[in-house]
């Protein structure tokens, strides 16, 4: 007969977020603890605006061992940590929360070390002193900007409503031809908006024949199989790196913290495929 599960002494931690049921982390960390054998569980909580902060600390008053944290919820939840790690503060947002044991929270933004890991692991680049174009300046392009700023990359940001560009870094116009002109002189392309998302066509405001050979082109819209913006600057001869890594990589730097367990990266990858 099967043990039945969970039981009594199961912990759990979570996602909250509204929507949230698209969430793939539940079968990336739930992957994670059978990986390395902890008797936990992961859920997805779907949260609205108006009930973020009480349900953060009702979740932590009932044991809950750790949470992530997405749209539209990011920002609001600062309000909920006793303290904040320097890149949540800097960002001024947190994905992931851990409880410290005396009923205080810790705020943390892993988006940022995210984007880098992945990087470093499918296309190394140096980025000291490199020119990097990003496409977006909403709340994943923040955290992407700190992570490339804090490298030494000189950042230049395109994006529909202007004026949050030019938070993140030097403007670019929103145009065709400003987008492929700032393109052909990066080492790296970012495109951090949803661009791409749910179609098969590339999407017509992000550069493709513009790119410099050899450059990176990273999109951070995450899909099973690369998305067309991506096969096309491959086939251009870019290298490329997709959204999956990112995810899975901020998803691991959030379990270490929550688990004090090395995250078991290659379970965490299947359980990503594999939802
Ligand atoms: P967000 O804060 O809502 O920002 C959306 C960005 O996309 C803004 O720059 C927005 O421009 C731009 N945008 C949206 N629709 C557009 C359109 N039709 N034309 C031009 N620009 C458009 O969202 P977010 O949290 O930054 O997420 C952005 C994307 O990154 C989503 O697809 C999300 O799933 C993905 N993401 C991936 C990871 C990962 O781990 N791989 C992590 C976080 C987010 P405006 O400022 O003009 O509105």
């Amino acid at each position: 007969m099967d043990v039945p599960w969970p039981t009594a002494r199961t912990r759990f931690a979570g996602v909250i977020g509204w929507p949230v049921g698209h969430s793939l982390s539940p079968a990336m960390h739930n992957a994670a603890f059978r990986a390395v054998g902890l008797d936990w569980t992961y859920l997805a909580f779907p949260i609205e605006e108006d009930r973020v902060e009480g349900a953060v600390r009702g979740l932590f008053h009932a044991g809950c061992a750790g949470l992530n944290v997405t749209i539209p919820h990011k920002h609001a939840v600062l309000s909920c940590c006793d303290e904040l790690t320097p890149a949540a503060r800097a960002i001024g947002a947190a994905n992931t929360l851990v409880p410290l044991g005396d009923g205080r929270v810790r705020g943390d933004n892993t988006d940022a070390v995210g984007f880098l890991r992945a990087l470093d692991e499918a296309a190394p680049l140096d980025l000291a002193g490199a020119d990097v174009l990003m496409i977006g300046a909403g709340g994943a392009a923040r955290a992407i900007a700190y992570a490339l700023t804090g490298r030494g990359a000189r950042l230049l940001v395109a994006n529909r409503t202007a004026s949050r560009a030019a938070a993140l870094g030097e403007p670019v116009p929103f145009t065709r031809e400003a987008i492929d002109d700032a393109a052909a002189g990066a080492a790296m392309v970012v495109n951090a908006t949803s661009l791409g998302m749910g179609t098969d066509e590339v999407p017509a405001d992000l550069p493709v024949r513009a790119l410099a050979p050899g450059a990176v082109a990273y999109d951070i819209v995450y899909r099973r199989e690369p998305t067309p913006w991506l096969r096309a600057a491959e086939a251009q001869g870019a290298r490329t790196v997709d959204g999956l890594g990112m995810l899975l990589h901020q998803g691991a730097a959030a379990f270490g913290q929550w688990t004090g367990v090395d995250p078991p990266l290659d379970a965490m990858r299947v359980g990503l495929l594999a939802s």
